[in-house]
């Protein structure tokens, strides 16, 4: 991709739902670029277009109108098996209710998109390993999600998230069935995990308590952005622009 391409490129996104006689407007000409590298939260309260953004950027949805660009990739213009590899290689996905297979233990888990991606067995084994490890999980690789607390379960999901060295991770309110200690234990781990391996993270939330460190905050107020923090100095971003039209 060409060096000046952002990661991520939101152009003038809007998504209307339909309904019986109407439509909602869950984002309304949303313009948004995210860069390789970044850690971006996006704020707002329930039914404020958090989840639409993230389905929209991960390509498991389409706008209405406007173009969502990957590593300057027009999205619209993949066909559905290349927007499932699309999904596949270059995204990782994070989920508030952990989304586990309860029959397979935490590393058959981690291993899972391996296997779909055809990846040896030997490199799998390094790799799962390598992911356990980032998390903080490696002796509890053989427990089966029952046994793992909630906040274990979801150090799962994150290592399942970046086991394929995604270029990007998606985390739709990955906190919200955590409590407190756990969900600010969480955002840290995603946030090492960012700086440490430069992996881009876009999580939500409705909790601002728990943005205290994030370096980028992407407001939404019905599905309009209402602030974008300066993604310099990291407690203290100043409001840049509402960058909508
Ligand atoms: P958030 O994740 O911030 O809570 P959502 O993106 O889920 O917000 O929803 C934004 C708006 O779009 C809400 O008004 C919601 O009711 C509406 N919406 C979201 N998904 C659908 C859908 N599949 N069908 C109809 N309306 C939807
Ligand atoms: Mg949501």
């Amino acid at each position: 991709m060409p060096a000046s391409d952002p990661l991520v490129s939101v152009d003038q996104v809007t998504r209307k739902f339909p309904l019986d006689h109407s439509a909602v407007t869950a984002l309304d000409h949303v313009n948004l670029r995210i860069d390789s590298g970044e850690f971006l939260a996006i704020s707002g309260p329930s039914g404020s277009g958090k989840s639409t953004l993230l389905n929209l950027i991960g390509c498991i949805d389409r706008p209405t109108s406007g173009q969502i660009l990957i590593e300057g990739t027009d999205t619209s213009r993949l066909s559905p098996s290349q927007t499932s590899a699309l999904r596949r290689e270059k995204i990782g996905f994070v989920f508030q209710t952990f989304n586990l297979i309860p029959v397979f233990t935490a590393s058959e888990n981690v291993e899972y998109p391996l296997l779909v991606q055809g990846v040896s067995a030997m490199e799998r084994r390094r790799r799962v390993a390598e992911a356990l490890a980032n998390v903080g999980l490696s002796s509890r690789a053989h427990q089966r999600p029952d046994l793992l607390s909630g906040g274990e379960r979801q150090r799962v999901a994150v290592a399942r998230a970046i086991v394929h060295r995604p270029a990007l991770v998606l985390a739709d309110e990955p906190t919200a069935n955590l409590d407190t200690h756990n969900a600010t234990q969480l955002i840290d781990l995603m946030h090492d995990l960012n700086r440490s391996l430069g992996l881009t993270f876009i999580f939500s939330t409705h909790d601002q308590r728990l943005l205290e460190h994030t370096p980028r905050i992407v407001s939404l107020t019905d599905g309009r952005i209402i602030s974008d923090t300066h993604p310099e100095g990291e407690s203290h971003g100043q409001v840049l622009t509402a960058c909508v039209s």
